[in-house]
Order: structure tokens, then C-alpha cells, then sequence
């Protein structure tokens, strides 16, 4: 197969990795740097350019966007899907994982465990809104946020306030959620491919730290699922419309709660926590299942 890995940055590890597992298992491996790519979107023949030469013969594609380069990332996801070549990831999925509020609402409706969450525009409405989550101690998040930047935790009514209306002031969006102080600072990631968690870790946050971001300070170590996590998370990644998915969770006192779902998801931490071989998962997913025009969402037929 030939397959074309979409990254800006060929020497990233997960870059590396996907590259080096298809190529190990006989497939054409090219790595093309999404920004630099160019479109003819024309009725009925769609085209796209890289370096002056037109991609038309890759029979799949692993879309690795970062995330301050959705809006043209995805845009290139979705020629490749309009010409017909399989993503291990959509383009709506991506675009949905990308806003934490939306990612939030679809997987209420599916039902799947969540911190109680509210969300307001207005700092009018504080009281209210403090109410819904059950008051203090809560977690304030902003919406843009990644790597535990953005996400405060206020003990008390009045820092919640005052955090709310500083974010506010700033006209930043804002979710207001329900501290789960029994996570004790530990997520765990489960590493989605296709309908099943392939490899799952915890992470730890520092001493004295609730966020269990690595980027913070927190260490990670291979941990078994229950099975209530196992379909929490495949459940997850299933509602977002992924393929391949980190879908992070939080142990509460009223079972597993998704916290977040990643649709371009590290190899490095879950690879080396795990020795499992992940990116090899994600290209036998696509043996599997690439096969010529094969997209579920409905906009795109
Ligand atoms: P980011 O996307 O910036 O990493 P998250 O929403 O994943 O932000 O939050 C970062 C970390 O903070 C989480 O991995 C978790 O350890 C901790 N955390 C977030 N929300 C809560 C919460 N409601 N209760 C307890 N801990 C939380």
C-alpha cells in the first residue's frame, strides 16, 4: 500500500514510528508536511499538490494534525477523503476533538460518563452556574487550552469567581466542572485503534499537583483497564466519529469520566509505558480496513 503520513515535522517520534512500522511491513511510507499542500477543488475530479507533484495514487492516509492548524489540516484531510483515499482519522472527527465543549455535548448524549460540567457566556450568570457543577472546590477550563494550561483548580466560592470573571474579561471560553479529587492527580490514557483500547497508561502528576500532565511534571506507567473503562473509552472514540484515539479518563467515585478525547494522540509516552508497538497497531488497522471511497460521514457521500 502506499500511504501517506500527514505531519509537519518528519523527525517528530510519532512520525517516526508510523513511518518506520509501515515501512517494515512492506507499504510505500511518504511523509508530507500538510501546511505546504495545495488544492484544486473542482466538480468531480478534486486534486491535490505537494512540491509540484499531484497526490493521487495513496490508498490511505494518517492525518496528524496539531492543533493551532486545524482549519487548513483538516481542510486537507477532507480533499483526500473527496478523492477517495481512506483516513484513520475523518475530518469532522478531528474538527470535533478539537473543541472540548462540543466533544463534551456528543458524548453526553451517548450516555458516556462525564464530570458534571457547566458552561456559560456570561459572568452574569456565575451563581448559576457554580450551582450546576455543585459549587467549590471545581476545576476551571479554558476552552483552548492543551497541556493542563488553561486548567485551574479553585478551592473556594470567591476564587471561583474571581478566575471566572478574570477569564471573562479576557473573553476567553471557559467550562466550569466538577473537581474529581479522587483521581488523587492520575489519568489514564487508553490508546484507541478501531473498536478496541490497545494499550492503555496512567499518568501521575508531581507531588502537589492535580493536573497529570507530563508536560507538568507527572510520570506514566502501564496500568490494566476494567472493563467499564475499556468500553468507556472505546465508546468515546466511537461517538467522536475516530478511528485512532487517546481518550483520557478520570477514576471517579461514580465510575470512569472521559476528561478529553485526542484525536492525534503522542506515541512516545504510550509506546515507551507500554512496549506496546502502537504505531504497528495503527497500520495493521489500516490493512484491515482502507479500502477506495470508504468514509462514514454522511456530508461527504
Ligand atoms: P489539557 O487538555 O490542557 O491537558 P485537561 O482537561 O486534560 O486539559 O486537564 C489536565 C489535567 O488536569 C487532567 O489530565 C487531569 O489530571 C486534571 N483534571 C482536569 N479536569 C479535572 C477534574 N474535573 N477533576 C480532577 N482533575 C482534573
Amino acid at each position: 500500500m502506499k500511504i501517506a503520513i500527514l505531519s509537519r515535522n518528519a523527525s517528530l517520534y510519532s512520525t517516526r514510528r508510523l513511518k518506520e512500522a509501515g515501512e517494515q511491513r512492506g507499504h510505500t511510507m511518504q511523509v508530507i508536511d500538510y501546511l505546504r499542500c495545495y488544492m484544486n477543488i473542482t466538480s468531480h475530479h478534486p486534486q491535490l499538490m505537494f512540491q509540484g507533484k499531484l497526490m493521487d495514487d495513496f490508498d490511505a492516509v494518517i492525518p496528524r494534525i496539531g492543533a493551532s492548524k486545524t482549519f487548513y489540516g483538516t481542510a486537507v484531510v477532507r480533499q483526500f477523503e473527496m478523492m477517495g483515499v481512506f483516513p484513520t482519522n475523518e475530518s469532522q472527527g478531528i474538527s470535533r476533538s478539537r473543541d472540548k465543549l462540543r466533544c463534551l455535548q456528543l458524548l453526553a448524549r451517548k450516555g458516556i460518563g462525564l464530570p458534571v460540567t457547566g458552561f456559560a457566556h456570561s459572568t452574569k450568570d456565575i451563581e448559576g452556574l457554580l450551582d450546576v457543577v455543585g459549587g467549590a472546590p471545581l476545576v476551571i477550563k479554558l476552552l483552548e487550552g492543551t497541556q493542563g494550561i488553561g486548567v485551574v483548580l479553585a478551592e473556594t466560592k470567591q476564587a471561583a469567581t474571581s478566575v471566572i470573571e478574570a477569564f471573562r474579561g479576557l473573553d476567553a471560553n471557559i467550562l466550569v466542572q466538577e473537581f474529581i479529587k479522587e483521581a488523587g492527580g492520575m489519568d489514564i490514557r487508553c490508546f484507541v485503534v478501531g473498536d478496541k483500547v490497545i494499550a492503555s497508561m496512567k499518568r501521575q502528576g508531581a507531588p502537589g499537583e492535580f493536573r497529570s500532565n507530563i508536560h507538568r511534571g507527572g510520570s506514566a506507567a502501564k496500568v490494566k483497564l476494567t472493563p467499564e473503562e475499556r468500553s468507556t473509552a472505546t465508546r468515546a472514540a466511537k461517538a467522536m466519529g475516530l478511528y485512532v484515539a487517546g481518550v483520557d479518563i478520570l477514576r471517579s467515585n461514580h465510575g470512569p469520566v472521559v476528561m478529553e478525547v485526542n484525536s492525534s494522540p503522542g506515541l512516545e509516552g504510550i509506546e515507551s509505558a507500554t512496549e506496546v508497538d502502537v504505531a504497528g497497531k495503527i497500520i495493521e488497522f489500516i490493512e484491515k480496513h482502507a479500502t477506495y471511497g470508504k468514509t462514514r460521514d454522511r456530508a461527504q457521500h
